[in-house]
């Protein structure tokens, strides 16, 4: 496995692949790697003949008041894992590498960032966005994956690849849980043992829902009425949104009769989480 650091070594690599007709499965992530991640590396690697992983804490995707400072980093351990799960390159890149100085450039897409996560963290799908389209210039994938945990990221990735027509396939991959239910994130480092617990509150919640529906219960508010009660009941909770929307659009959804995701973001202290579920209801 090779580390690579700077734009210009992983440009000469990737070029040097796509010369001799090989295909490149590319898994960007921001490290402190745990099983989700590792799901994704094990799902690329049989579709291309390389898989690249990259580890960057992308400082434009944070807020002033976020967790850039602290967020958890194990990079020997982050290398241990990618070698055993078959990556052949780890981009590896400093923060002047991706921003230097003079940097000024920002993608940005209309609608799907004002829903979810996007609401209330304004700077985070930009920032999202920017720095993906440059690590796919930089390591020139033919596929990358991206997971379901982070939904609205993913349908975020998957149109502006549409827009910019960007020769990539993209696919996702499904939510890794821990055996009780919690949602696999880097943050879940920062947990306490109470805090753990109310965090078990966001995968329940998904389970309460997923219950209610399969009862007969279409009313959206009349869930979001339950699991609001159901969330707050664990202590430290703060609910950002418990949100019912379309799977392709997320425009809210009032009457769930079809096909819906039911995304969260609760913080717990100060740790924020997200998770989600796609419902079916029975017709
Ligand atoms: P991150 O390092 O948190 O930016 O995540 C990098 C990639 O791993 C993103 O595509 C995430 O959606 C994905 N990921 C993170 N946690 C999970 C999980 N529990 N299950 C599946 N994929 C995940």
């Amino acid at each position: 496995m090779e580390i690579l650091k700077t734009k210009k070594h992983m440009q000469e690599w990737s070029v040097g692949k796509k010369k001799t007709s090989k295909t490149i499965c590319f898994v960007p992530t921001m490290g402190y790697l745990h099983q989700g991640h590792i799901s994704l590396l094990e799902k690329g690697k049989p579709l291309c003949d390389e898989l690249v992983l990259s580890i960057f804490v992308n400082p434009t995707q944070f807020g002033p008041n976020e967790d850039l400072d602290t967020y958890p980093n194990n990079i020997e351990n982050d290398l241990r894992l990618a070698e055993a799960a078959g990556v052949t390159v780890v981009f590896l890149p400093q923060k002047e590498e991706i921003y230097p100085d003079d940097f000024q450039t920002r993608i940005s897409l209309d609608f799907l960032p004002d829903h979810l996560c996007g609401k209330s963290r304004p700077v985070f799908f930009g920032g999202i966005v920017t720095v993906v389209t440059k690590l796919f210039n930089i390591v020139m994938p033919d596929v990358t994956i991206f997971g379901k945990k982070d939904y609205q990221q993913f349908l975020i990735i998957r149109q502006m690849i549409r827009d910019l027509d960007l020769n990539i396939k993209i696919l996702g991959g499904e939510i890794v849980r821990e055996p009780d239910g919690l949602a696999m994130s880097s943050r879940n480092a920062y947990l306490t043992t109470e805090q753990r617990e109310s965090a078990l509150s966001l995968s329940r919640s998904l389970k309460m829902a997923e219950q209610a529906i399969a009862g007969g219960e279409k009313n959206s508010g009349v869930i979001v009425k339950q699991l609001t009660a159901f969330i707050q009941s664990f202590s430290q909770t703060r609910i950002d949104y418990i949100c019912f929307c379309d799977p392709q659009t997320l425009e809210p959804v009032k009457f769930i009769d079809k096909q819906t995701l039911l995304s969260l973001a609760v913080q717990v202290d100060k740790t924020r989480l997200i998770d989600n579920i796609i419902i079916d209801p029975i017709q």
